[in-house]
């Protein structure tokens, strides 16, 4: 560490990747990717849109927010596009948390909740999960400042019900409530719509898992409008130009081609059971998942013998 740096970075954690190995090709089940390419008209459109690069991208989004606005039945106002999910979540910490409104989340979570409270110098409620590994919802109820949670959790892949995300939405109107639904697309049930009924709900989702396109980072969040605007505020002060012309040509191209990445999901969903039951067989304990991955405690060893040993064998888990 050079004496430059600033002293408020010195003791930072970062977050820690999934291995992205470049030496063979693996059964890639480490960072939750789709196992599936994008659809043609995705791959027409960056084509297309690449002949443009000299030029800025549009730094307003207007028609990937109108695209999606359209498809999730919500306003462009209350669209937020960004680079990668992991770009929504920094704006919602850099907002709507500072000394006095702190953040709680659960653990085991998405790692990059605490990477983000410790970036910002934020007090932070770390809830564990119950017993069963299910989301504390009461503690939450009680919580001050913002919470944050995914759903379906990672890398649990439990999911918690529309309900009892509402009642945490309820027991304090003044809080924010920030739900990540990057895994929704694999069984769960999005609690998006219920940002017409609290104006103090952020939705946050991606691109990278049901419509396979990790590799251009592209995520959103879905909001009422005065939350937006204020969001916009903050990335005119970070990144006004943070999504490049082909990624956000590629957004507004999956969402044209539904049938496609909903069979897609179809197909992992059943996958994911067939695993799951011949993981159970090989005496497993593994949770129940809505997401495009499975959480499994093996018979004996450890979860490390089993990732090298697996690494060998050319699949790669987390
Ligand atoms: N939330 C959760 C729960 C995740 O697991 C991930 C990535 N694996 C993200 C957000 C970020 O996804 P991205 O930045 O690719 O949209």
């Amino acid at each position: 560490m050079t004496r430059f740096l600033s002293e408020q970075f010195r003791y930072l954690e970062p977050y820690v990747p999934g291995e992205q190995p470049q030496d063979k090709a693996y059964v890639k089940l480490n960072t939750n990717e789709s196992p599936f390419g994008p659809d043609p008209g995705v791959l027409e459109a960056v084509q297309r849109e690449a002949q443009r690069l000299q030029l800025y991208p549009d730094p307003t989004g207007k028609a990937l927010r109108e695209a999606l606005a359209e498809y999730y039945n919500v306003d462009a106002e209350n669209v937020f596009v960004v680079n990668g999910s992991d770009e929504a979540l920094n704006y919602a910490f850099m907002a709507y948390c500072d000394e006095i409104l702190s953040v709680t989340y659960p653990d085991v979570s998405y790692g990059f909740y605490r990477v983000f409270a410790d970036l910002y110098n934020l007090p932070q409620t770390v809830v564990p999960l119950k017993e069963d590994f299910t989301i504390d919802v009461d503690a939450f109820c009680a919580a001050k400042g913002m919470v944050v949670f995914a759903n379906p959790n990672a890398p649990t892949g439990i999911a918690l019900p529309v309900s009892e995300i509402e009642r945490i939405l309820q027991s304090d109107p003044d809080r924010i409530v920030l739900v990540d639904e990057a895994y929704v697309d694999f069984g769960a049930e999005s609690c998006l719509p219920l940002i017409r009924k609290y104006d103090n709900l952020i939705v946050v989702q991606t691109y990278s898992k049901a419509r396979s396109m990790a590799g251009a980072r592209l995520g959103f969040l879905v909001a009422d409008a005065a939350i937006v605007q204020e969001l916009e505020m903050l990335r005119y002060c970070t990144n006004p130009y943070n999504i490049n012309r082909m990624t956000m040509a590629a957004g507004i191209a999956a969402l044209e081609n539904d049938t496609y990445y909903k069979s897609n999901c179809e197909v992992i969903m059943k996958n994911r059971e067939t695993v799951r039951e011949q993981l159970v067989q090989m005496g497993c304990e593994v949770f129940p998942s809505s997401a495009n991955f499975l959480f499994a405690k093996p018979p004996a060893g450890t979860g490390e013998e089993w990732y090298l040993a697996l690494k060998e064998k050319g699949v790669l888990i987390r």
